[in-house]
């Protein structure tokens, strides 16, 4: 904490992951070599950059761009970049941190970073944002490259603003090598990527509902946000069977007794694909009720999504979702859950998954796209799917394997925490003090 003043995020993701490491430290004193953690808390990098760029009425603006290089161990650092008015140095930090425990976990080769800007893409032109994208991009250019670092979307980063940065990318070095993910179909994207997060923390919640004998079937699901990572979970948990109930957006949750349908969930994609519009607007459409200023925490359901933003879920919400009868908690977001929300979870037995488990998706499916560029191959939607799939199984398998405790429970964030890290200290301590 004293060499992090004033990041609150970054520390709460420390001290999560220490909380699960002490232990197995202790009764594996190899991890305690060669300053692992003090190493793993400290980027290896950080790039803070000027963004400047015109508006539409000619004013020139400034933004903060960063990229945070976390760990390079396990190969190129990988990880979003976030457009939002909240992103500091403590949030790009924690998502970093957390990117490199998560892709470690994938069982790809790809390092850990994030990045991202203070710019707030709600309310501007499309020209407003590929002016910005640009400009942004004119400077991450020199740092980043598909053996050094591969940037990809995260919150008001999707495939617009990943098409403008890497269309600036390829004219400014002159080089059409795929340093993105998360690219149009036109140039080297890959089938399944958009769909990827959000199918992929349905499939990680089904593997822990197996554990129990149970599914999808005829549960009630709800659902948080209702971007990229929302959209797709909603789609999935219906397609298995769910009765999905809740989005939402910053200004409210959609309530929907009834439930999603596809035909619902196309007008929600239209609203906030197409006119990025607020789930309002879609609650007025469908007839569903909207609730101004509310998160769906205090709505009865068997199984909770929270796929919106960090933080969104305290330890009230938590006990709430508990006395109401929730199940399984399945986070499409990072790092959703408060540490002691996360904590409640655990101590009732509520099937849990920390993000870095259940949302590893998405950079799992950006690295099948490497893949295919490197190949300069396009594999077709079913096979994605299954790989995803595949990868989702492993993750969980390797969760169970590292989580089990002496009661043979499974702690999913001790599972998920280990693993992680075994893969990348066995790296760090095989390439020496560097
Ligand atoms: P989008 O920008 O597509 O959607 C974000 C959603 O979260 C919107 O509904 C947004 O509402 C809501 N939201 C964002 N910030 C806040 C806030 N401060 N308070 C309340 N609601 C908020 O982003 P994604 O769907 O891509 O990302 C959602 C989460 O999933 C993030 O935590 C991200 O890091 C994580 N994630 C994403 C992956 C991906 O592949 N896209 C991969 C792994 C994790 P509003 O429009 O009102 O801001």
């Amino acid at each position: 904490a004293r060499r992090n003043p004033d990041q609150p995020e970054f520390l709460q993701a420390v001290t999560e992951v220490m909380e699960s490491l002490w232990p197995f430290i202790s009764a594996n004193p190899r991890y305690a070599e060669q300053a692992l953690l003090e190493r793993l808390v400290e980027p290896e990098r950080l790039i803070q950059f000027r963004v400047c760029w015109h508006d539409d009425k000619g004013q020139v603006r400034v933004n903060r761009g960063y990229r945070i290089q976390h760990s390079m161990a396990i190969g190129p650092y990988k990880g979003g970049l976030r457009f939002h008015p909240s992103v500091t140095p403590s949030v790009l930090k924690f998502l970093a941190f957390e990117q490199t425990f998560k892709n470690a976990l994938t069982t790809l080769p790809m390092g850990g970073g994030k990045g991202g800007s203070d710019f707030d893409p709600k309310g501007k032109s499309n020209a407003e944002v590929m002016r910005f994208c640009q400009a942004f991009a004119s400077e991450l250019f020199r740092h980043i490259g598909p053996d050094t670092d591969v940037p990809a979307g995260d919150i008001g980063v999707g495939g617009r603003e990943v098409g403008f940065i890497a269309g600036m990318y390829k004219k400014l070095a002159n080089n059409a090598s795929s340093v993105f993910t998360g690219k149009g179909l036109s140039f080297g994207g890959s089938l399944i990527r958009p769909e990827a997060t959000g199918y992929g923390t349905v499939y990680f919640a089904q593997e822990m509902l197996a554990t129990r004998g149970q599914s999808f079937a005829g549960k009630t699901v709800s659902v948080s946000g209702s971007g990229n990572v929302a959209q797709y979970a909603v789609e999935k948990a219906m397609q298995l069977g769910a009765k999905v109930v809740t989005v939402s957006d910053s200004g409210g949750t959609v309530y929907d007794a009834a439930g999603f349908t596809p035909e619902k969930l196309a007008i929600l994609m239209q609203i906030k694909n197409e006119q990025y519009g607020r789930v309002s607007e879609y609650a007025a459409k469908v007839g569903a009720e909207f609730q101004a200023g509310k998160t769906p925490w205090h709505i009865a359901v068997d199984i909770a999504l929270p796929c919106a933003t960090q933080n969104e879920l305290d330890e009230n919400d938590a006990k709430t979702l508990i006395q109401n009868g929730v199940v399984c908690v399945a986070e499409g977001a990072n790092m959703p859950s408060t540490n002691e929300a996360a904590k409640v979870f655990e101590h009732a037995g509520v099937l849990y998954a920390p993000g870095k488990a259940s949302n590893a998706g998405g950079v799992a499916t950006s690295g099948l796209e490497m893949s295919q560029n490197a190949m300069r191959l396009s594999w077709t939607a079913e096979e994605v799917d299954a790989r995803l799939h595949g990868i989702m199984k492993s993750i969980h398998a390797a969760c169970v394997k590292h989580g089990q405790r002496a009661d043979g429970s499974i702690s999913y964030i001790d599972g998920a925490n280990i693993a992680g890290f075994v893969k990348v200290a066995d790296a760090m301590l095989a390439q020496g003090v560097i």
